[in-house]
Order: structure tokens, then sequence, then C-alpha cells
């Protein structure tokens, strides 16, 4: 088995720079979702990096699971507690440095679109024998990385394609 390391889980930069990215300290304790919005993502893939995690969302389509970052909780605080709301996997990511730094425009929440979401999201490798628990009408399935659904977030393509790369 491969085992990840730094230069494998390389940043991906979506839509945005680090330079530009908020401080990740800045997001803890932010109260006011009022200018931007903190959001967390889990990049779940099997050990063998062949399958992702995702869960369809009815706005988003199939996504990585995610959701907006509470009052005074951390970037992977965040991450975590959205990956147990939505499959019940209790797990840590293999690194708490982001796998994904992005910047978009638009709220599924708010239904603003001017609102700017500054999204961190972290790589998680699970077991996919795991018992899996959705929440209600929500749906979560493995998919192998060459074989995706077709109503898919377009993130999903470019993290696959980069971690795909990393392995050769
Ligand atoms: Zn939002």
């Amino acid at each position: 088995m491969t085992q990840p390391h730094d230069g494998v889980w390389r940043q991906i930069e979506l839509g945005t720079t680090r330079s530009e990215f908020p401080p990740l300290g800045s997001f803890v304790g932010a109260r006011s979702f009022e200018s931007a919005h903190h959001v967390a993502l889990a990049w779940v893939f099997d050990v063998t990096r062949t399958s992702i995690l995702l869960i369809e969302h009815r706005s988003l389509q199939w996504s990585c699971p995610g959701g907006h970052v509470e009052p005074g909780e951390s970037l992977v605080a965040a991450a975590r507690r959205e990956l147990e709301e939505e499959t019940g996997i209790t797990t840590a990511p293999i690194v708490t440095t982001p796998l994904t730094l992005a910047r978009s425009l638009g709220c599924p929440r708010t239904r603003l679109a001017e609102t700017v979401h500054w999204a961190a999201g972290f790589a998680f490798l699970v077991d996919d024998e795991t018992p899996i628990s959705t929440e209600p009408g929500q749906r979560a399935c493995w998919f192998d990385v060459r074989e995706l659904p077709s109503s898919r977030a377009p993130d999903i393509d470019i993290v696959v394609s980069q971690i795909g790369a990393d392995e050769q």
C-alpha cells in the first residue's frame, strides 16, 4: 500500500491563490457571516486512493462532504463534523494542512449570489468497507475515480486528476 506523503498531497488551489486565501487562523472565532462564508470540505479517498466518497446534495449534485464552519470552530474540526454528519464516519484528516483552497461566489444556504465562500478541503483516507450512515434523504456513495457520476461538482475532477498525477 502506498503511503501518502507531503509531496503527494500538495495543495491544490481552486479559484484562488494561497496568498489571497485568508490566514487559516482567521477562521477560528469568525462570527460574521455577512461579508464572507467559511466552508470546510472533506476529500475522502479509500486507502488505495482509487475511490472517492461523495454525497448527493440537493443543490450541488454529487460533491464531497462539507459545509459552513460554525462560529469558534476550526476548519479541521468543521471538516470532521461535516464528514460525521453526512456519512457517520469519525476520523481525522491525514494532515491538518488543507489539500484544497477555493474561493467561490454564491451560497446554497442564503441563496445570495454575491456571498464569497472561502473553502478549505482536507484529505481523509478511509477504509471503503467502513459502514456509512447518511442524513435523511441524502445519499453517500463510493465511486471509482475513473467512473465518477455525470452530475458532479467540477472541483472533483481537478482534485482527482491531481491526486492521480501524483501517483506516477
Ligand atoms: Zn455560505
